[in-house]
C-alpha cells in the first residue's frame, strides 16, 4: 500500500507587495515515487532538503503528478531528471493558449513544460497501487487530484482544487480562473470521495461536521531585513491578520 505525507506545506499568505505563493508539495511512496506537485524555484533547495530528510534524491522520484500547470506548482519539473510529469490532457492543451486574463499561466508554461516527458493521465486512471486520478476542473481547466488509498479511508491530494480547509467551508476555492460551476463541483466531489485532504495551500487535514480537524502542525517564520524607515519616514513590515476572505474570479465560463 502507498503512503502520502506532507513534503513541504503549503500557505495562503498574501502581501500587498505581490504573492508567495507556497503551494503544498506531498509525497507518495509505493511501487513508485511519487511527487504531487513540484512548487515554484522559490522551494526548489528546500525541496532537495526535504527529500534528503527522507532519504530521497530527485533523482530517485518516478512521476512529478501536477495538479495543474499555475507557475506556482510547476516551475520545478526539471529537477528530478528521471521523473515523467503527469498532466492532464485538458490543461496541456489549455496553456497551449491561456486565457489573458490568467496572470497563473503565463505564456511561456507549455514551452516549459514540453522540455520535459510528460504522460497524460484521465479521471480513474490508477498510476500506482491504490492510487488514483480524480479530475476537479474548475480552479483551472484541467485540475486533477490524486486518490490515496489507505487502508479503509481515502486521502485526497487536492492543489487548489481545495487549496485550504476554509475552502471546504465555503464550497469554492480561494481563486476560480476556469469556471465556478465546475469549481464548486469539484468540491463536493472531493469532500464526497475522501475523509482526509492534502491540499494546496494549507496542510492536511480532515473535514468533520462542517469544520476542518488539522492533522499536523505548521508554521512559516518571514524574516529580512526590512527598512525601518530612516530618513524619508515610516518603513517596516505589517502583519494584517483582518483581510477579508473571499474567492477571487479571475475568469468563469467556457466562451471567456
Ligand atoms: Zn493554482
Amino acid at each position: 500500500m502507498a503512503t502520502i505525507e506532507m513534503l513541504l506545506h503549503g500557505f495562503t499568505v498574501a502581501s500587498d507587495q505581490g504573492s508567495f505563493a507556497f503551494c503544498g508539495i506531498s509525497l507518495i511512496r509505493g511501487a513508485k515515487n511519487i511527487v504531487v506537485d513540484a512548487a515554484h524555484v522559490g522551494r526548489r533547495e528546500l525541496i532537495r532538503e526535504k527529500l534528503a530528510v527522507k532519504g530521497l534524491k530527485p533523482e530517485d522520484i518516478d512521476y512529478v503528478f501536477l495538479t495543474h500547470a499555475h507557475w506556482d506548482h510547476s516551475q520545478n519539473v526539471d529537477m528530478f531528471p528521471n521523473a515523467k510529469i503527469l498532466l492532464n490532457p485538458k490543461e496541456r492543451e489549455y496553456v497551449k493558449n491561456p486565457r489573458a486574463s490568467d496572470w497563473a499561466t503565463p505564456k511561456w508554461t507549455s514551452a516549459m513544460l514540453e522540455m520535459q516527458p510528460i504522460q497524460e493521465v484521465r479521471d480513474g486512471e490508477e498510476i500506482d497501487d491504490g492510487v488514483t486520478v480524480i479530475e476537479t476542473p474548475g480552479h483551472s481547466r484541467g485540475t486533477q487530484g490524486l486518490l490515496v488509498r489507505q487502508g479503509d479511508r481515502v486521502v485526497a491530494a487536492c492543489g487548489d482544487a481545495l487549496p485550504n480547509a476554509w475552502a471546504a467551508g465555503h464550497g469554492l476555492p480561494r481563486i476560480v480562473f476556469w469556471d465556478v460551476d465546475e469549481a464548486r463541483a469539484s468540491i463536493r466531489k472531493l469532500l464526497d470521495r475522501a475523509q482526509a485532504f492534502y491540499p494546496g495551500h494549507d496542510r492536511p487535514f480532515e473535514w468533520q461536521a462542517g469544520h476542518p480537524k488539522y492533522l499536523e502542525p505548521t508554521s512559516i517564520r518571514i524574516f529580512g531585513w526590512p527598512d525601518i524607515g530612516e530618513g524619508e519616514g515610516p518603513g517596516g513590515m505589517v502583519y494584517d491578520a483582518g483581510q477579508p476572505r473571499e474567492t477571487l474570479i479571475v475568469g468563469s465560463g467556457k466562451g471567456d
